[in-house]
């Protein structure tokens, strides 16, 4: 079987033979930077528009490069299609407004991105959504949750900045027994660390704004159908399921929510995170490595209170997190100074590690959750939330690890 760095690098050609290969025989897929494609005829073009010729006909809809880079995501997740779109927040917004509507509910927890957060609790709740937080560590929490008006249940493989793992399979056993969909956000992860396929999620979403782009070069998201949910089972789709099958999601997608919010990925950083997946497992080593090592070392720092980074045998979460990524663990983590001040301090004597938000990038950034991305949320709501004034995030980036822990320790020092 090919392995995950070939068929990042080689994408569907892998047999040599392309059944739509370059003009000129250009090894890699040009950046086609056109919105329109011509036709030879009225009727093809009639028959584009109609979806029963697979052409192309205008790039917010789809475009050569950006398909290229979809057929990568769907080879490596081992799914049934991936739409590509311009950011993470616009796959998760798609999904949302494809399968929810107004009245209906989604099933989630309070340990998520920020904008995730504010999408569902601010810009979707006005149009008539609602969203239950449980605890999805507490099956029954999920279960008492969900109702015939549940449309999915959402969850961060790895919950950013909480650093919490749950058992997914174990959700989509109590989301499949109630025929609700499981909707996982795979960013931290990406399937050369988790293939949520293998564990029962039916799409997931990655902001390929960080693993995927490689040095934070561009913005993108993409949508991951993994083939596993009968989309008759839900309502929105229940009429298209009949024409179009398993493939009714990506076909309503693409032919009505993804074309008409206009979310497309534009060409040219669809090739750049092209070239972002082949590097992506040699990346996601190198990252996963340096991560543990900082993990480690700000363990056994006297003025740091607490680590959270699942790949440390004193997470709650360590179990879980090696039963479903076996060795790797991300490169994310925070942990907790005395304050608020202290934290700022920390972050100000800084020289290698940058200031600035992202994650995954190559290089290794800091950030003060509370006072940012969270900062639109209330004292209360953070506690619910646990981003804690004393918490410090960091995304650790591929430089060589001595350098970065020697930075963080003199910062720490400084203090
Ligand atoms: N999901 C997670 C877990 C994230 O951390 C982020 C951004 O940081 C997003 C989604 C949103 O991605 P984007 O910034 O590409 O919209």
């Amino acid at each position: 079987m090919t392995g995950f760095s070939t068929k990042a690098i080689h994408g569907v050609n892998l047999t040599g033979k392309s059944d739509r290969k370059d003009v000129h025989g250009s090894l890699r897929m040009p950046v086609y930077d056109n919105v329109a494609f011509e036709y030879e005829s009225s009727r093809d073009l009639q028959l584009a528009f109609e979806g029963r010729l697979n052409t192309h006909s205008y790039s917010r809809i789809s475009n050569p490069t950006v398909e290229e880079f979809e057929q990568r995501v769907c080879l490596l997740a081992d799914a049934r299609g991936v739409i590509a779109v311009s950011s993470g927040m616009a796959a998760i917004a798609n999904v949302l407004i494809m399968l929810a509507e107004s009245g209906s509910n989604i099933v989630t927890t309070r340990f998520l991105f920020g904008n995730t957060l504010s999408l569902m609790v601010k810009t979707l709740k006005e149009w008539g959504l609602e969203t239950r937080f449980v605890d999805m560590n507490d099956p029954v929490s999920i279960e008492q949750a969900c109702d015939s008006k549940t449309r999915a249940v959402f969850l961060e493989v790895i919950t950013n900045p909480q650093l919490e793992v749950a058992d997914v399979k174990k959700i989509t056993e109590i989301a499949h027994s109630r025929r609700i969909p499981v909707i996982v956000d795979g960013t931290l992860t990406t399937p050369y660390i988790f293939k949520s396929r293998d564990f029962g999620a039916d799409i997931e979403i990655i902001s390929s704004t960080k693993y995927i782009s490689g040095g934070a070069t561009t913005m993108g998201g993409v949508i991951i159908d993994n083939g596993l949910f009968d989309w008759s089972l839900c309502p929105k789709l229940e009429e298209d399921s009949k024409k179009y099958g398993h493939f009714s999601l990506l076909v309503k997608l693409k032919r009505e929510v993804f074309r008409n919010l206009g979310s497309c990925l534009s060409p040219h950083n669809a090739y750049l995170q092209t070239l972002g997946l082949e590097t992506l497992s040699l990346r996601i080593d190198k990252n996963c490595a340096n991560a543990l090592e900082v993990a480690q070392f700000l363990e056994r720092h006297p003025v740091v209170k607490s680590v959270q980074y699942p790949g440390l045998k004193s997470s709650r979460f360590h179990k879980i997190a090696v039963a479903q990524f076996k060795e790797k663990f991300g490169g994310l983590l925070t942990f907790e100074l005395g304050n608020r001040d202290e934290c700022f301090r920390f972050m100000d004597n800084l020289h290698i590690v940058r200031r600035a938000t992202n994650l995954n990038d190559n290089k290794t950034l800091v950030l003060h959750p509370a006072s940012t991305i969270f900062c639109e949320f209330t004292e209360e709501q953070k506690k619910e939330m646990a981003v804690s004034d004393s918490m410090v995030r960091i995304a650790v980036g591929i430089e060589d690890p001595e350098d970065i822990i020697g930075d963080i320790n003199q910062a720490l020092e400084a203090i």
